[in-house]
């Protein structure tokens, strides 16, 4: 027995499913998680002592790899003042100021503690602006666990919302409408007849929940058009792709500017931290400004403050995200190459540091697409990967990432390694 498999089992027993987080307990693949100790740079050490070159970053947030020794020496700084004080700190202020340099779009930023967070907090604040009860999402998007948002597409267009999960209230769920991601008819569609009822569309830019998936060219513009035109709030949910697509985050990558940013992952650097934020006459509307209320006993935490800084610091050093963008590049184009050699169907997408494998043939633009990809097959490559000592995500719809702390030489690696199990699959 292994001790991941020790480990899990003793976790089983007192955590519901061994894990704090579903995706972590290997269902989407079968057997079972690895339990890691450690991680340096492009790799993470399991409990028996393997290495693996890590392709997961945590879902995203390692993005300078892991244990920089500059995250790591600001987050020892800041506990040895003391690990939170429930009142404002200098570092809020700092870390709000870096946010709204590298993002235009927002003029005031509330900090929280994750992405759920964020966005929940967002959509009240959309709610509360608008005076309006309907949010517009798309299927195959996550944002995040709140009531409102754990709500799945049903077929049609305009189809009123069924709760996915059993503990949201069917009540609650009929003011989420679901669309098809990359479908900018059917939002047109949506506006026109409901329009006035919409308080706001929340978009993952690049969708990063359903494996990864770009934008087509217009989408996001018809989106901000019809925001526009019937006066709803336009949420960016950049808690994935925030400074992790390119430095301006995904808002800067395609050229448009939402009403409200949300941002988790990255800007905690490994600390549990989210925020929102955008146009200054919605973000009054805030309390203690405002009406609309949202706190929280550890926000703004000093430590989680200095890990994200100096994360920001990190990437804001020119090159970083080209550098991560060759990265993803030459991975992708090297496992497609692997792939075609071997006679299996793989296509990738990638933009900035987070890309995506599918076991199809074909660019893949929605979440009918993706969901049709060869599961099984993406299975069997998981775990052949994995005894090779490349950890990817595990599961078929989640984006995989790379980080500054990836070589040359960590890519060649994984693509001999996907060459011997390409060559068994
Ligand atoms: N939004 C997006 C786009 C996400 O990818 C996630 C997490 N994967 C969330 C929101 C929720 O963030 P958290 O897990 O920190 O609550």
């Amino acid at each position: 027995m292994s001790r991941s498999e020790e480990l899990f089992a003793q976790a089983r027993q007192v955590i519901p499913g061994g894990v704090n987080s579903p995706v972590r307990a290997f269902n989407g693949v079968g057997g079972t998680p690895v339990f890691f100790r450690r991680g340096e740079g492009a790799y993470l050490f399991d409990e028996d002592g393997r290495r693996y070159i890590d392709y997961v970053g945590s879902w995203g947030p390692m993005i300078a790899g892991h244990a920089h020794p500059q995250i790591v020496g600001a987050v020892i700084e800041a506990a040895r003042n003391g690990l939170s004080f429930g009142a404002p700190t200098a570092a809020e202020t700092v870390l709000a100021r870096k946010v709204i340099e590298l993002l235009p779009s927002i003029e005031l930023l509330r900090m929280c503690s994750s992405g759920t967070e964020a966005t929940m907090s967002a959509i009240r604040l959309a709610r509360g602006y608008t005076g309006r009860d309907k949010i517009v999402k798309f299927e195959g998007c996550y944002h995040g666990h709140s009531d409102s948002l754990l709500v799945k597409a049903g077929s049609g267009m305009l189809t009123l919302g069924v709760p996915t999960s059993p503990g949201v209230p069917a009540e609650l769920a009929a003011h989420t409408l679901t669309l098809p991601f990359n479908d900018a008819a059917a939002v047109e569609a949506c506006f026109a007849e409901l329009g006035g009822q919409i308080a706001g569309v929340i978009v993952e830019p690049v969708a990063g929940n359903m494996n990864c998936i770009p934008p087509l060219p217009g989408f996001l513009e018809s989106l901000r058009a019809q925001c526009d035109r019937h006066g709803a709030v336009l949420i960016f949910d950049e808690v994935m792709t925030g400074f992790r697509v390119a430095r301006e985050s995904a808002q800067g990558l395609y050229g448009i500017r939402p009403d409200l940013t949300t941002l988790g992952k990255v800007i905690g650097g490994g600390m549990p931290v989210g925020a929102f934020g955008g146009r200054r006459a919605i973000m009054e509307r805030l309390a203690p400004l405002g009406p609309v209320y949202q706190a929280g006993t550890l926000s703004g935490n000093p430590v989680a403050m200095a890990a994200g800084l100096a994360t920001l610091e990190l990437l804001s050093a020119p090159g970083f995200h080209a550098r991560l963008s060759e990265l993803s590049r030459a991975l992708c184009s090297g496992l497609e190459d692997a792939a075609r050699a071997a006679g299996v169907a793989l296509t990738t997408q990638h933009v900035g540091g987070m890309f995506g494998l599918f076991f199809t043939e074909r660019t893949v633009h929605t979440y009918a697409e993706a969901t049709a990809c060869d599961v099984g097959r993406f299975r069997r490559f998981f775990h052949g990967m994995l005894a090779e000592g490349v950890y990817l995500a595990p599961s078929a719809f989640e984006a995989g990432f790379v980080s500054a702390a990836h070589s040359d030489a960590d890519i060649d690696a994984t693509l001999a390694a996907a060459q011997r199990v390409f060559a068994r699959l």
